[in-house]
C-alpha cells in the first residue's frame, strides 16, 4: 500500500524536492527502521552510527548555503526530510532537525560573516551540533528574560545559570545561550545570545532522565558556572538575544508542524491497512464499519489539509515573508488535530495499538512534544489572536 502522504506531496512540491524526499523515505525505510524498535526497548539514544548515516547523506547540511558546504535549499527541504524521517520516528526527525532549526539557523540568520565561517562548514558537515538554549527550570514559556546571566568582567563575559530541555545536548559541540544581560533595559531587549563552546570550563551538561517521549533524542540539563567567553562569542547584537531566539523559532515551528503530520502520516496508513486485515464478526474487515471510516477519513482529510497550508508556509518562510502567528497557527493546529487523531487511530484498531511493534503508541507519545515544544499551544494562542485583536 503506497503511502497516502507520499499521493499528496507529489501535488504540493516540484519533482527535484520530491526526488530529495525520496531518497531520504527509502534510506531510512531500509537502514534505520528496522532498527528503531530494538533501541527503543533499549532506552538508548540515537547511535552515533545512525546519526554518521545521516551525516554522510548531507541532512545535516540542508538549508546550509552551498558556499559554507552546505546543501542549500531551505525550509521546504527542511520539511520534506522531517516528513521522510519522521514517518517513522520524531527522535530521529528531529535530531538534524533541530541541528539545522535550533543550531545551524540563528547562527545563518544573525551570525557574523567571520562566524559564519568558524561554524558553518562543520555543521553542514556534521561535525559539530549546535544547540538552542532558551528554555530553563524557572523560565518556559516567560522566556524573554532568562534567569541564566552574563555579566562583562574587563573583556569577557561571565554566564552563570542553568538551560534545561536542550535537544541534542549530548553530541553538541557548541550551545547558543540566551542570557540577561541588562536587567533594566525594555522588555525584550534585556538579553544576549552567546555561542559557548560545550567543552569550555565551568559547562556541565546531564542527560534528563525520566523522558518517555522522543525517546532516542537526546534531551539535556546545561549548567554555566562562571563560565568565561570572549565578545567575538556574542550571537547578533549584545541586548538583541531575544530577537535571534524569536526569529529561529518561526523556522522551527514549521519542522514541528511537519512532525505532527509525519506522524498523522504514519498513523494514518497503518490504521487503513490494518481495518482491512483485521476480521471481526462474519469474516469481514473492520474497515466495513462505518465508525473505522469514519476516522480514516478524518485523518485522510486532516493531513491533506495542513500539509498543503504547511507547504504553503515554507514557501513564504523562504520568500522571507512568513508572518509570526502563521507559524504558530499551522504549528499549534497541526499538532492538537494529529495528537487528537492519533488517539482515535489506536481506538479503531483495538488492543494491538497498545503493542510498541505496532508503531502507534510512539507517535501517539511523541505528539505530545510537539503541542509543547517550540512554544506551548496555550501559549502561542497569545500570539495568534494578536492580529484578531487590532482595531482597522
Ligand atoms: C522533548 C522536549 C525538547 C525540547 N527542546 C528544547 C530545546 O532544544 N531548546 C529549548 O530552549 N527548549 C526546548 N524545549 C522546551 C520547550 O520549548 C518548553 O517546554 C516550552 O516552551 C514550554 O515551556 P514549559 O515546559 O516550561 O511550560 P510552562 O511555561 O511552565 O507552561 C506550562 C503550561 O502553562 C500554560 N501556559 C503557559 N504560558 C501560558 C500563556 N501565556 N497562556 C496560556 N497558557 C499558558 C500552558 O498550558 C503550558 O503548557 C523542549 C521541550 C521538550 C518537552
Amino acid at each position: 500500500m503506497a503511502r497516502r502522504i507520499d499521493h499528496y506531496l507529489r501535488d504540493l512540491v516540484d519533482d527535484s524536492k520530491l526526488e530529495f524526499y525520496g531518497v531520504v523515505r527509502d534510506f531510512v525505510e531500509s537502514e534505520i527502521a528496522p532498527r528503531l524498535l530494538g533501541w527503543e526497548r533499549d532506552h538508548v539514544l540515537l547511535p552515533d552510527s545512525a546519526i554518521a548515516k545521516l551525516a554522510e547523506i548531507g541532512l545535516f547540511g540542508l538549508s546550509i548555503d552551498e558556499s559554507y558546504g552546505g546543501q542549500g535549499g531551505g525550509m521546504t527541504d527542511l520539511v520534506l526530510m522531517g516528513l521522510a524521517l519522521g514517518y517513522h520516528s520524531q527522535s530521529l526527525a528531529i535530531t538534524p532537525g533541530a541541528a539545522i532549526s535550533l543550531g545551524a539557523k540563528p547562527l545563518q540568520l544573525c551570525g557574523t560573516d567571520e562566524q559564519k565561517r568558524a561554524h558553518l562548514p562543520d555543521l553542514a558537515a556534521g561535525r559539530r551540533m549546535f544547540v538552542f538554549g532558551l528554555s530553563e527550570p524557572g523560565r518556559g514559556s516567560d522566556a524573554a528574560n532568562p534567569e541564566v546571566s552574563a555579566t562583562r568582567e574587563g573583556s569577557e563575559w561571565v554566564i552563570r545559570g542553568e538551560k534545561c530541555w536542550s535537544t541534542n545536548a549530548h553530541w553538541a559541540s557548541h550551545v547558543i545561550v540566551h542570557a540577561l544581560t541588562d536587567p533594566s533595559g525594555p522588555n525584550g531587549k534585556r538579553s544576549t545570545c552567546f555561542i559557548v563552546p560545550m567543552d569550555a570550563p565551568g559547562v556541565f551538561y546531564q542527560e534528563m532522565s525520566g523522558k518517555r517521549v522522543w525517546q532516542q533524542s537526546s534531551t539535556g540539563s546545561i549548567m554555566f558556572d562562571g563560565v568565561r567567553v570572549a565578545e567575538d562569542s556574542v550571537l547578533g547584537e549584545v541586548n538583541g538575544g531575544f530577537k535571534v531566539m524569536v526569529t529561529t523559532l518561526n523556522g522551527g515551528r514549521l519542522f514541528i508542524a511537519g512532525l505532527a503530520l509525519a506522524s498523522l502520516a504514519f498513523a494514518l496508513d497503518k490504521v487503513r491497512r490494518y481495518a482491512e486485515e483485521r476480521i471481526q464478526f462474519d469474516d469481514k474487515p473492520i474497515g466495513r464499519f462505518q465508525r473505522v471510516q469514519d476516522v480514516i477519513i478524518d485523518m485522510d482529510v486532516a493531513l491533506e489539509r495542513n500539509l498543503t497550508w504547511l507547504v504553503h508556509c515554507c514557501r513564504r518562510y523562504d520568500e522571507g515573508n512568513l508572518e509570526r502567528e502563521r507559524a504558530a497557527k499551522v504549528k499549534l493546529d497541526s499538532s492538537r488535530v494529529a495528537s487528537e487523531l492519533l488517539l482515535l487511530a489506536m481506538e479503531a484498531c483495538g488492543g494491538v495499538a497498545c503493542l510498541d511493534e505496532f508503531g502507534l503508541i510512539r507517535h501517539h507519545d511523541d505528539l505530545f512534544v510537539t503541542r509543547v515544544g517550540e512554544g506551548s499551544n496555550f501559549a502561542l494562542k497569545d500570539l495568534v489572536v494578536r492580529p484578531l485583536r487590532q482595531s482597522d
